[in-house]
This record gives C-alpha cells, sequence and structure tokens, in this order.
C-alpha cells in the first residue's frame, strides 16, 4: 500500500476533487473531519482543551464553541501550539487508525485529504504522491466570497493566512488546475485516478507484510515444536 496528500488552499477545490476520487472507488482519510471529531465530548482532546482553556469555552452542549476558541488562538500563538499539540497527536492516530483499516481491506493506496499538509509539513515524508488542488487567485477569492458569503476583506484575509497556492504548486508532485469548469477538473482526476491504479508501488508494502507474517508464523511453529518436544 501507499500513500497519496491530497491538499488544496481554501476554496481551490479540494473537496469537490475529495469527491471524485470518492465516487470512483478511492479510500479518502479526511483530516478535517477527524479534526472536528476528536473534539467532541468524551475525547482526550476535549479533555486537554477544556482543563487548558477553561469552561467557557463550551457551549451549552458540552461541544466546544468553535468560533471562540478559534479567535482565542488566532491572536496568541503559543495558544495556538497548546492547542495543535492537544489535537494533532489525536488526529494522527486517527488517520492512521483509518488508513490500516483500508490496508487490511486490501486497498492499494489511500488517499489522505490533509488541508494543511505543506504548512505542517510533518507528514509528507511519509506520501509516495502528493497532489495540489490549485485554483488562480482571483478565482480563488470569488468562489470563497460566494461560498461563504465573505467580504472581499474577509476572504482576503482568510486566504492570507495560508501559505500562497503558488508556494504549495512548487511542493507539490502533482498539480490538479481547477481555474476552469468542473468538467475540466474531473478530466484531470481520472488522469491521477490512472495513475495511482496503474502504480505497482503497493507491491512494496505487501511483500514486506507477507515477508513478516510468515516469519512470525515459522517462529511460532519452531517455538510450539520446542515446547512440545
Ligand atoms: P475547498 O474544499 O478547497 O475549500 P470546495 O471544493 O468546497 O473547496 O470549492 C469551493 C467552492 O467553489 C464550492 O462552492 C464549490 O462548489 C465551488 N467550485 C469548486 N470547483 C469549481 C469549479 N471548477 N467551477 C465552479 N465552481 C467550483
Amino acid at each position: 500500500m501507499f500513500l497519496v496528500g491530497l491538499t488544496g488552499g481554501i476554496a481551490s477545490g479540494k473537496s469537490t476533487v475529495a469527491a471524485v476520487l470518492r465516487e470512483l472507488g478511492c479510500a479518502v482519510v479526511d483530516a478535517d473531519v477527524i479534526a472536528r471529531q476528536v473534539v467532541q465530548p468524551g475525547f482526550l482532546a476535549h479533555q486537554r482543551i477544556v482543563c487548558a482553556f477553561g469552561p467557557e469555552i463550551l457551549m451549552e452542549s458540552g461541544e466546544i464553541n468553535r468560533e471562540a476558541l478559534g479567535s482565542i488562538v488566532f491572536s496568541q500563538p503559543e495558544k495556538r501550539q497548546l492547542l495543535n499539540s492537544f489535537t494533532h497527536p489525536e488526529i494522527q492516530k486517527e488517520m492512521l487508525k483509518q488508513t490500516l483499516k483500508y490496508f487490511v481491506l486490501g486497498y492499494r493506496y489511500v488517499i489522505l485529504d490533509i488541508p494543511l499538509l505543506f504548512e505542517t509539513n510533518t507528514l509528507t515524508r511519509f506520501m509516495k504522491h502528493t497532489v495540489l488542488v490549485y485554483c488562480d487567485p482571483p478565482t480563488q477569492l470569488s468562489r470563497l466570497m460566494r461560498r461563504n458569503g465573505l467580504t472581499q476583506a474577509e476572504a482576503e484575509a482568510r486566504i492570507a493566512a495560508q501559505l500562497p497556492l503558488d508556494q504549495k504548486a512548487k511542493m507539490a508532485g502533482h498539480i490538479i488546475d481547477n481555474s476552469g469548469s468542473e468538467e475540466a477538473t474531473r478530466s484531470q482526476v481520472l488522469k491521477l485516478h490512472s495513475l495511482l491504479e496503474d502504480s505497482l508501488d503497493f507491491i512494496w508494502v505487501r511483500l514486506v507484510a507477507a515477508t513478516a507474517v510468515v516469519g512470525l508464523g515459522g517462529l511460532v511453529y519452531f517455538l510450539l515444536r520446542h515446547l512440545v518436544s
């Protein structure tokens, strides 16, 4: 099995591309969904956040008020770091769990949908391929304003908080340019899908796993024979 990192910028079209890949039958692990899951009541990250930021960060339902927490960490980098130290390990554990599930199910590759793949940069070394969903800056701005109902200044501030797409493009192994129509994007996704389907990179991991299983089986057999005799 091998891993594919899918990333983009805000409103560049990553969700649109991920939806096409899912429709084609790919295994996609969504870091955003997991990030929301691990801060739900009952999870370790939730407990730690409440301990560090106080119960005033909670809504009546016991869930974390993401907007309130967001505005605290937006202006205070050390608090953002603290929050990340609670959430990132839990997110990565859950991503690993879901990836292993797909491995056991026999998927040859898993796509990890990670919005800040290049910003955090801790996971890129595990990716066989990295894919950036690109969109030209004016189109990105207008799609973000339309989707989120933002003013131009608000949308520009959100885009400015991320690494520019042109910079991410230099770091990506593959680029899907989503500046045009959805049809044009779809045909690029189909090409990427064929490339991933035709790749034989999964064989190495299968071979190593099979060798490990056979080796372990042999060891157990050897030990049993010695214990019995
Ligand atoms: P992201 O997941 O990167 O934030 P989305 O996939 O949600 O971005 O796309 C942002 C917005 O732009 C959405 O409203 C989506 O419907 C729209 N959109 C995405 N791709 C296209 C396209 N090729 N043409 C027109 N609108 C698009």
